[in-house]
């Protein structure tokens, strides 16, 4: 099994396993997203008592059940778009596809914009888009309905408590690093999409109360839904895209960590000086705070998203429209004080000529917060052990959540579509069952060896810069200015975070 491949994250879950409590495990991470586990058998991942129905309840609510090949519960930017590509794909023709959300509307409306005639309106939700999840985009054809993204060719990183700073560009500029798309523009561009595709029945405003899986590898025994309004579906397949607090990863039994990092993003529309040309990303990483982001938008706009603690979140949300324009300059400008050993390294980087990238360009101003533009989200890490169980699989938040300091969960949730896409056609393609076990567990090896190994560096990169002790702060900037002067580790790094 994959996971097996990954014992360090296995050791981080043993590790904080605190007590067993009423079915209950709790960890040492704070604060835990417990962990309901009653008898599970490892080995099929089917529990062997309370949610698993009995024959006779199943064969009753067979008779009231609706049925679909495929029920996608989650129609969040992941589960619309999975649902597109699902509907699009040639060999999963013939199957009846369910995509169930308990939000009235999710990009149905077309966000108001200049396009109407308006002020540019920019949503203060907005996600970086790599170069392979644009082309995953472009493939389903949503690409050709975002009416509005900005390309970012440049990512400038640098840490506030020395001089040591990496720069991502490919050498012409003209291949871009990424790409900013405000979350309502990417939602009804996915919409605009699925509404092309007929066989995908969409039900927004139906809230899932419960699921369950089968008991046994009897494949016609099915996973059903139970809606809030007591309505029962049964299914080959039950798809949770359901995001970090996941219905369908608590019916298949998965053991998870979850913790929140007690850090909250503040995020922002601003209005730049005199940029133009706004093409070039950045973020520092502030001390004990986490990493400040300004996202371009388009000429004199960008985005922003400010990891901090839940106090300096609330402040920021209430200071007057002014004072935030000044905490927000002042995070990218300010000189914070050095120690001794920080000063002496950033002279051996200088001396070794490894800081000296040529001449450094510098943000720009911030001169405006776009009004009611200002909104802060609670930041948490979430890792599901499995994806994959009897006619259940995980995709997007629900199998993994990360800290946006990377710009990655999104990028993760579009890399799972691909994956279980792929998988689930090739399966058909041989006459196997869509719902089956082995068929699942082959998406969940793919995507685990993917994922774990991203999570696990963001959460790295977000416990490394939230540390001030001196020798860190040296030893860190040492390996950020030592992988900024080669060029073959930056083409790594870009080529992990672009797939
Ligand atoms: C501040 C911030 C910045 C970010 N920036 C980036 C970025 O730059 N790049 C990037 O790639 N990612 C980014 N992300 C992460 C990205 O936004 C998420 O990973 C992504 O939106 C997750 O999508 P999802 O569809 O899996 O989950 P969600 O968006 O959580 O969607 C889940 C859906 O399931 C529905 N649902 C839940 N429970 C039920 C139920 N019981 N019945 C029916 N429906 C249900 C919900 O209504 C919701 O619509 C950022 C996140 C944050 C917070």
């Amino acid at each position: 099994m994959s996971f097996r491949k990954y014992p360090f994250l296995i050791g981080r879950l043993t590790r904080n396993i605190k007590t067993f409590k009423n079915g209950i495990l709790t960890t040492g991470l704070t604060p835990l997203e417990n962990i309901s586990t009653p008898s599970v058998c490892v080995s099929c991942r089917t529990l062997s008592s309370s949610s698993s129905s009995s024959s006779e309840s199943e064969s009753e609510n067979d008779l009231s059940a609706e049925f679909y090949d495929i029920v996608i519960v989650g129609g969040g930017l992941v589960g619309t778009a999975l649902a597109a590509a699902l509907g699009s794909n040639g060999r999963l023709a013939n199957k009846q596809i369910l995509l169930l959300d308990s939000a009235k509307n999710f990009g149905t409306k077309p966000p108001e914009s200049e396009r109407d005639g308006g002020d540019p309106n920019f949503s203060n939700r907005v996600v970086a888009l790599s170069p392979g999840s644009k082309a995953l985009l472009n493939r389903l054809g949503v690409w050709e309905n975002v009416w509005r993204s900005q390309t970012v060719s440049c990512l400038q990183v640098w840490d506030a408590l020395s001089d040591a700073n990496i720069t991502f560009n490919y050498p012409d500029y003209t291949t871009p690093v990424s790409h900013i798309v405000e979350n309502p523009v990417l939602a009804h561009a996915i919409c605009q999409t699925l509404d092309l595709v007929d066989k995908v029945k969409v039900e927004f405003g139906s809230k899932v109360k419960s699921c369950t899986i089968p008991s046994s590898e009897n494949p016609r025994e099915k996973a059903s839904v139970v809606l809030e309004n007591d309505r029962i579906l049964k299914t080959d397949l039950l798809i949770g895209a359901d995001g970090f607090n996941s219905k369908v990863r608590s019916s298949i039994s998965s053991p998870s960590i979850a913790f929140n990092y007690d850090r909250n993003a503040v995020v922002a529309t601003l209005k730049l000086c005199d940029t133009p040309e706004n093409y070039i990303a950045w973020q520092r990483f502030l001390p004990s705070g986490g990493p400040i982001a300004l996202l371009p938008l388009a000429p004199n706009y960008s985005s922003l998203v400010w990891s901090t603690t839940p106090n300096h979140a609330k402040e920021l949300l209430d200071m007057e429209p002014y004072d935030f324009v000044e905490a927000v300059n002042s995070a990218f400008w300010k000189e914070y004080e050095r120690s001794e050993l920080v000063k002496k390294s950033c002279e051996l980087l200088n001396a070794l000529k490894l800081n000296n990238k040529g001449p450094r360009v510098l943000p720009p101003s911030i001169i405006e917060v776009v009004d009611k533009s200002r909104a802060s989200f609670p930041l948490g890490f979430g890792h599901s052990a499995y994806y994959a169980s009897r006619r259940a699989v995980l995709i997007g938040d629900a199998a993994h959540r990360v800290h946006p300091l990377a710009g990655q969960g999104l990028n993760l949730g579009l890399g799972d579509i691909e994956v279980l896409v792929q998988v689930l056609s090739e399966t058909v393609g041989i006459g196997g069952d869509i719902g089956a076990f082995d068929t699942l567990r082959e998406y969940e090896s793919q995507r685990q060896r993917h994922n774990i190994a991203i999570q696990s560096g963001i959460d790295a990169l977000h416990r490394l810069y939230s540390i001030d002790f001196p020798p860190i702060v040296a030893l860190r900037s040492i390996g950020l200015s030592v992988v900024n002067s080669s060029e073959l580790m930056k083409k790594f790094f870009m080529s992990h975070a672009a797939a």
